[in-house]
Formats: C-alpha cells, sequence, structure tokens
C-alpha cells in the first residue's frame, strides 16, 4: 500500500517511521511519504492561507497550492481522504475498507480548512472521502491523518504478525472488547476473575462474551443492533439500573405461567432480587422500554454451543401483539457465532407458549424439569 500524506508541518508526521508502521516499510508491505505543501507555493512567503470570502474569523487553505500538491501526488486514481471535522466518522469498519485500497492520499487541514473547490476538483483524481476523527475541533488535520494511517496499515495482510488478534478487538464484531488480564493472577490482593483460570475454553468464551455485551451496552449503546420494535420502543441490553423493574415484572409474568400450571415448582417464582441481580452478570439480558416502562425481556447464555433462552417475559397488558416473538428473534440474534442451536423450556402446559415458540421453529425435544417440556431449534 503506498500513503502519500500532505501538511504543512510535514514533522508532525515524523511519528510514522516508528514502531510497526516503520517495520512494515522496511518490509516493503507500506510506501509512506509526507509531502510538505509549501513546496507547491509559488510567492516569496510561500503562503498557504487566505482571509475567507463572505467574511469571518480565521483563514482559508488557498486552492492553488492544494491544486498543485494533488495533481502530482493524487496520480493513478487513488483515495483521497480529506481531514475534517465535519466528515464522515472514521470507524474500524471504514479503516477495514481504507485498508483495501492500493493508495491513499491523506490532506491535512489547517485554519478554518481548505477551499471547497480542492474537494471538488480532488474527485476528478480519484475517489473522495472527507473524514472526521470525533466530534470535536483540532487544530490541523495532522494528528486526524496520524491515527487514519495507524488503524488502516495495521489491517493491511501480512502487517500484524499475529492476525488473529485483529479478529478479538473492540469493534471487530460490533462490540466493545472484553477486559483483558495478565500474570501475575494475585496484583495488590485483586485477583484475575476466576473463569480466566479454568482452562474452560467454553466457559471463558461465555465469560467474555457477556462482558463484551455488559461493556457495550454501559458504554456505547449506540452500538448495539437496531431493531424495529413492533409498536415502538427502546430495545437495549439490561442495565444494573433495570434490575427492580425486571424483578417485578418477572414475578408478575411468572404468576401467569403458575395459574396455567398449578402444582408446579416455578423457579422464577421463589427468587429474590439478588438472584436477578446476579442473574444479570450470568446471562445476556435484553430489555425493552416503550415510553419510559419496562414492558419486555429476554435473557440468554452459551451452554456448550448451544445458547440457552430463558426468561422471555411481555407485560400482560401488552401479550398478543407480537412481542414475544420479536423478544424471543432479538435474543437469538445475539447468541456469540459459535451458538449452532437454541433451546429453552417452558410450563407443558403453558400451550401458548409452546405455540409460539413452534411457529418460531421450535421443536419439542422430551421433558425439562419437573412440569416442563424442553423445546430446541437449531441455528440457520
Ligand atoms: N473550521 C473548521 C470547522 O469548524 O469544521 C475547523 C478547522 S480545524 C481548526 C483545522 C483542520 O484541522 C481541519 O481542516 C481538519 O483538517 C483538521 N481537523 C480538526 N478537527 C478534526 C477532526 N475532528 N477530524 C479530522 N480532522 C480534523
Amino acid at each position: 500500500m503506498r500513503v502519500d500524506i500532505v501538511s504543512i508541518f510535514p514533522d508532525y508526521l515524523a511519528p510514522l517511521e516508528l514502531s510497526l508502521a516503520g517495520r512494515a516499510q522496511g518490509r516493503g508491505l507500506l510506501d509512506i511519504a509526507v509531502h510538505d505543501l509549501r513546496a507547491w507555493t509559488s510567492d516569496r512567503h510561500r503562503t498557504v492561507d487566505d482571509t475567507p470570502y463572505g467574511g469571518g474569523a480565521g483563514m482559508v487553505m488557498k486552492p492553488e497550492p492544494w491544486g498543485e500538491a494533488l495533481d502530482e501526488v493524487a496520480t493513478g486514481r487513488p483515495t483521497i481522504v480529506f481531514t475534517t471535522p465535519s466528515g464522515e466518522p472514521f470507524t474500524q469498519g471504514l479503516a477495514r475498507d481504507l485498508a483495501t485500497r492500493e493508495h491513499l492520499v491523506l490532506a491535512c487541514g489547517r485554519y478554518e480548512g481548505i477551499d471547497q473547490r480542492v474537494v471538488e476538483h480532488a474527485a476528478t483524481l480519484g475517489e473522495v472521502l472527507e473524514v472526521s476523527l470525533g466530534d470535536y475541533v483540532l487544530n490541523g488535520g495532522e494528528v486526524a491523518a496520524l491515527a487514519i494511517t495507524e488503524a488502516v496499515v495495521r489491517l493491511v495482510p501480512g502487517f500484524m504478525g499475529n492476525a488473529a488478534s485483529l479478529l478479538e478487538e473492540s469493534h471487530e464484531d460490533g462490540l466493545l472488547e472484553y477486559p483483558v488480564y495478565t500474570k501475575p493472577a494475585t496484583w495488590r490482593e485483586r485477583e484475575v476473575p476466576a473463569v480466566l483460570l479454568s482452562g474452560d475454553h467454553a466457559a471463558i468464551a461465555r465469560w467474555r462474551r457477556e462482558q463484551a455485551v455488559r461493556r457495550t451496552a454501559e458504554r456505547r449503546p449506540d452500538l448495539l443492533p437496531p431493531s424495529a420494535v413492533p409498536g415502538g420502543g427502546e430495545l437495549r441490553h439490561a442495565v444494573p439500573a433495570d434490575v427492580g423493574e425486571l424483578y417485578t415484572l418477572q414475578l408478575c409474568c411468572w404468576v401467569q405461567e403458575q395459574h396455567a400450571n398449578p402444582g408446579v415448582r416455578i423457579p422464577a417464582l421463589h427468587e429474590s432480587l439478588e438472584d436477578m441481580r446476579r442473574s444479570l452478570e450470568e446471562w445476556t439480558w435484553l430489555v425493552l422500554r416503550r415510553g419510559g416502562r419496562l414492558v419486555a425481556a429476554a435473557r440468554g447464555r452459551i451452554e456448550d454451543d448451544t445458547w440457552d433462552v430463558g426468561r422471555l417475559m411481555v407485560a400482560p397488558d401488552l401479550q398478543g401483539q407480537g412481542l414475544g416473538r420479536f423478544m424471543l428473534a432479538e435474543i437469538e440474534s445475539v447468541a456469540p457465532p459459535a451458538v449452532t442451536a437454541y433451546t429453552l423450556f417452558t410450563g407443558a402446559q403453558s400451550l401458548d407458549n409452546i405455540r409460539m415458540y413452534k411457529r418460531a421453529g421450535y421443536r419439542l425435544r422430551g421433558e425439562g424439569p419437573p412440569g416442563a417440556v424442553r423445546l430446541a431449534k437449531p441455528r440457520r
């Protein structure tokens, strides 16, 4: 991959010679060139800016040096990236996309930005993207160009020694990464989570997935998959603040189950608030809120290669509107990739539930705990 970066502060890009990017250049995987925009000025003062048309504060980068720089550097129809706070957000997805390009040209603005006609001209030379590093304003595009280059080139095949490590990182599966630990197992009286020392790979995978989902729900709920909720509402992963309402909804829904299955001991009716709190740590829970009210929920967790679904609940006054089917599909959809089948239990006399599960593709697979039946379906 070839990367050309144009800036009025080329020294700012010196770190690109360091570390992995430097070594990749040595191995011929990467060819980075940093250019001083002022090389394409023609006046004695090497002027790159002028006052804005229409008035206002600050200066704008002149089109002439930029035009000449791009004519010389952006040959062979490259992808030309203008760094700007008004661009599309830079994401891991965009980094992955850019890593497939042969030739990138990064234009670093300064002052109030670059005359817009330069962007229009660049579109005659190649593909143009206007990219923002985030919702804040930097003094110049160099930090953005450094960040973009680093995020992109580490995805170029052969760049990273251990390509598998890329797959487990934050944003690669749409989630933030789980917390990581190394030796020693005890440090300043703080223990590494016991599951990581257990040698039980399925349990470790389950724990990591649950931690990743929880972190994402707490820190970046915007990353969780958007869903079309029947009748409207907001679906998201449960957080500790949901425990009280979840507990109330669970009791209310399983009283109904008790009426349908008299004499059966239903675990959900015998759990404490503390059990519910712990359940949020041990299971992936989805909750649905409508108008601020918690109206439905479901939970799932991986057992070997099966996604164990449970506690599918919908507030009694909203049942029969498709919310149960919706919650079932949603809790299935957050199962980790390793899952090959779904399973669940319901009361042997809960005929409406059994009908709903069958319509969703589940089949009876024998008895469950006393008074319950087990249903399962393969993952497609
Ligand atoms: N007047 C511009 C605005 O309000 O959008 C801000 C200009 S900023 C002071 C100068 C240069 O820094 C921009 O042209 C751009 O190259 C770079 N820059 C600033 N913030 C950035 C961000 N969040 N992402 C990418 N580049 C940024």
